[in-house]
């Protein structure tokens, strides 16, 4: 049994996600990524199941662990109970810890992702946050988009939300204390080392000094 294989098993979560996959298809039948994308999840856990690690490697290198969107219908139609969605993400976990998903054009988005979702989770507490979602940067959000962006404070209270207020409610400021917690559930979890391990296999040609965790 080989290094990878090992490490994939080593997830808490690999019991549960691959049992004994017997090649069916299902999964592949059903999954929408595979409707769009040169993705196939019935290969993927075939690839593991077989332990060959030459495979396995150049899987956790490749752009194909990343096309998943982890809707789960996998997880609903498998005869046998395995969830491929779920080992997608043992795989994608791996690679950002051996830093090999950096040879991906997709697993690069990682290190986007640290900047965004990343950053505003442990600067604000939310993941994304109508502050954080410049419309120059965000042109997919259409035009009114600005408008609402120039006029939150007014448009905030009137669909229920609490913009940057204290107490509950949807936009209420998280509170500093509370911002102290998410970052240290992120160290004890190990969630922020691996937040800096994808910082460190970010390639030179596309870091960015603003972009600190
Ligand atoms: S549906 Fe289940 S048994 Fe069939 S190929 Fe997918 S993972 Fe394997
Ligand atoms: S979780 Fe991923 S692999 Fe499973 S059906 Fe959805 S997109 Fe496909």
């Amino acid at each position: 049994m080989g290094n990878l294989y090992n490490l994939l098993m080593q997830d808490v979560r690999f019991e549960e996600a691959l049992k004994a996959c017997m090649n069916c298809g299902v999964c592949t039948a059903i999954c929408p990524a595979a409707e769009f994308y040169p993705y196939d999840p019935r290969k993927i856990c075939d690839i593991v199941q077989r332990q060959n690690e030459e495979e396995i490697e150049s899987l956790l290198r490749s752009d194909t662990i990343w096309y998943c969107g982890q809707c789960m219908s996998c997880k609903t139609r498998c005869p046998r109970g395995n969830i491929p969605g779920s080992l997608i993400n043992i795989l994608r976990k791996v690679s950002q810890e051996l830093g090999y998903f950096a040879d991906s054009r997709m697993g690069r988005q990682q290190c986007s992702i640290v900047d965004g979702v990343g950053r505003n989770i442990l600067e604000i507490g939310y993941c994304v946050h109508p502050d954080r979602i410049d419309p120059d940067k965000h042109v997919e959000q259409g035009p009114i988009w600005r408008w609402y962006r120039e006029n939150i404070e007014e448009i905030a209270p009137k669909l229920g939300a609490n913009y940057h207020g204290d107490g509950p409610g949807a936009l209420r400021t998280v509170r500093k204390e509370n911002l102290e917690e998410i970052r240290k559930i992120f160290e004890a979890t190990g969630g922020m080392e691996l937040l800096e391990q994808i910082k460190r296999e970010e390639p030179a040609s596309e870091k960015s000094d603003k972009h600190k965790i």
